[in-house]
């Protein structure tokens, strides 16, 4: 129990869609989610445009769109003239975060597993970064000495809790069936670390807000969709895909068993928050877009370039639509002199147009810009077709200025396209542009999940779907902090109890300040990790 006046507590759970939840909240797999749910509010939360990990948590601890806070991806162009891409780092975020407005405010918080929070700003309480490898982990936190006092938890082990990148690769890579349970293995034993140092940081470094993300499920999700989603699960399997199932199963049952722990902790007075950054559903087929773009004459490969479903290391095929090597080895394999435009990386589902001058010499003149996206976009919308049904391939297509309008449109892809069945593209070479997947796969929809549960909040209410930026103030006004007047997203005035509501009204406050670096945390230290660990990540990620 806390000794705190108020406390507020936030689960993210990366990739978390009711699709699987209520499956599971029903079936009994998480019994203790149900019950917190059902005395709170629950409703769908919408993520950022594209749904994806890194600008839609980033909207969600800053309360402001992509376009606001300038994270559009795992991979940065390094400027608005640059043609190198980097990794997201906190240089990036170009907002406050809640912890930062929660300091000012004279209260301690806590930011454990959240993306781009690497190298570390100072902060009243405490940071532990995600995907940041297990060695630059313990540098990558923030106070110094908090890996020292980590160490006296029974059985920490900053290996486990790190993501395993080549672990990772090794899984997305197989799916085969020797390597799924190993697979889910790592993620269960993962997020038990993740938990542990969650329980300790509770007890002995409590802190007014803290904010901490369980991420196995959008890996296992990613992976494993056709054993979880109902529509699947459901069905006869083989021996070996049951077990796999019931393994699937065991991860979400020990989260439930975290969660309970977690709420009990954190005592009857704190406001609980549960969130995740975009939700799940199946993907069956692959688009090459970059293959797409050279069939109609806006993209060239040099001329050695293979072709094939097999990829050149003989892998099997669903390794390179998800994207596991290198994207810039399929960048090297353009013919920058005769490419108009391409798709960079699979996870941004983006097309970069090269203007001349912009990013290099070769592109279209500036003065064509708009023309040229025009048409591209007409040519996307009919003739990226179904080869057999002839029906649209792409879903939705949004300018840059539709997508990401603010101050840092300069860094995003000039279109993002949402696709048919939501999946994420392939950047790779092909003999043709779109076939089915071997199997169904997990990929990302805009509909991730929100409940709230505390003494605040009413019970038994499901609220239409809300923002997700609309998460940061609803959590900084159960805190009774001013919502900053920049801040584009608004307080859920609906999930909150009428009492509390007219005892605490939501009041506006003075603009965000512009984020801290932490001039003590070296910058040769992330660079050296940066080259060291990039390419492995994002071998590791999948959909990158
Ligand atoms: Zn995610």
């Amino acid at each position: 129990m806390s000794c705190l006046d108020r406390q507020t507590v936030l689960i993210g759970l990366d990739g978390a869609s009711f699709t699987i939840l209520d499956h599971l909240m029903e079936e009994g797999t998480m019994p203790f989610l149900k019950k917190l749910i059902s005395l709170g509010c629950r409703g769908e939360l919408t993520s950022v445009i594209p749904p994806l990990t890194p600008p839609a948590w980033i909207s969600l601890i800053t309360g402001v769109r992509p376009g606001t806070h300038g994270v559009f991806n795992f991979l940065q162009f390094e400027s608005p003239k640059s043609r190198y891409i980097k990794w997201l780092s906190f240089r990036d975020i170009q907002r406050e975060t809640i912890w930062s407005i929660v300091n000012r405010h004279g209260m301690r918080a806590g930011s454990l597993n959240f993306i781009g929070m690497n190298p570390p700003p100072a902060i009243r309480g405490y940071i532990i970064p995600g995907f940041v490898s297990w060695r630059w982990l313990r540098k990558n936190s923030y106070p110094e000495d908090l890996f020292d006092r980590l160490r006296g938890i029974d059985g920490f082990d900053v290996k486990e809790m790190a993501l395993n990148f080549r672990e990772e690769e090794k899984a997305v890579k197989g799916c085969q069936r020797e390597e799924y349970e190993d697979w889910i293995w790592l993620h269960i034993r993962r997020e038990r670390q993740w938990f542990d140092v969650v329980r300790y940081l509770m007890k002995h470094d409590p802190c007014h807000l803290t904010a901490m993300i369980f991420d196995g499920l959008d890996r296992i999700q990613h992976v494993c969709w056709r054993f979880l989603d109902p529509a699947y699960a459901l069905k006869a399997h083989a021996a070996w895909e049951e077990k796999v199932r019931r393994l699937c199963l065991q991860y979400f049952r020990n989260l439930d068993e975290f969660l309970e722990q977690i709420v009990d902790l954190a005592g009857p007075q704190a406001n609980i928050f549960i969130a995740s950054d975009h939700g799940f559903g199946p993907t069956r087929e692959i688009l090459y877009l970059n293959q797409w773009l050279c069939q109609q004459g806006y993209l060239k490969w040099k001329d050695n370039t293979a072709m094939g479903t097999k990829s050149v290391a003989g892998q099997s095929e669903d390794i390179e639509s998800l994207g596991v090597e290198s994207p810039y080895r399929s960048l090297l394999h353009l013919d920058w002199k005769k490419t108009k435009a391409y798709a960079a990386t699979a996870s941004s589902n983006g097309i970069i147009i090269q203007v001349a001058g912009k990013r290099g010499e070769e592109g279209i003149p500036a003065n064509e810009y708009f023309s040229f996206r025009e048409e591209l976009i007409d040519k996307l919308r009919n003739s990226c077709l179904d080869p057999q049904s002839g029906e649209p391939l792409i879903k939705e297509i949004w300018t840059r200025e539709e997508a990401f309008a603010g101050n840092f449109i300069d860094c995003a892809p000039d279109l993002t396209l949402s696709l048919r069945d939501s999946g994420f593209i392939s950047i790779y070479p092909s003999e043709v542009y779109c076939r089915p997947r071997s199997q169904i796969m997990g990929t990302h929809r805009p509909e991730g999940v929100f409940a709230a549960v505390g003494p605040a909040i009413r019970k038994g209410e499901v609220i239409p779907p809300t923002s997700i930026i609309n998460v940061a103030p609803t959590l900084l006004h159960t805190l009774g902090i001013p919502i900053p007047s920049d801040m584009e997203g608004q307080v859920i005035t609906q999930i909150f109890d009428p009492a509390f509501l007219r005892a605490h009204p939501v009041e506006t406050g003075a603009p965000t300040v512009p984020p801290e670096r932490n001039q003590d945390a070296s910058p040769q230290r992330e660079d050296a990790e940066g080259q060291e660990q990039i390419m492995l990540r994002l071998k590791s990620l999948g959909y990158v």
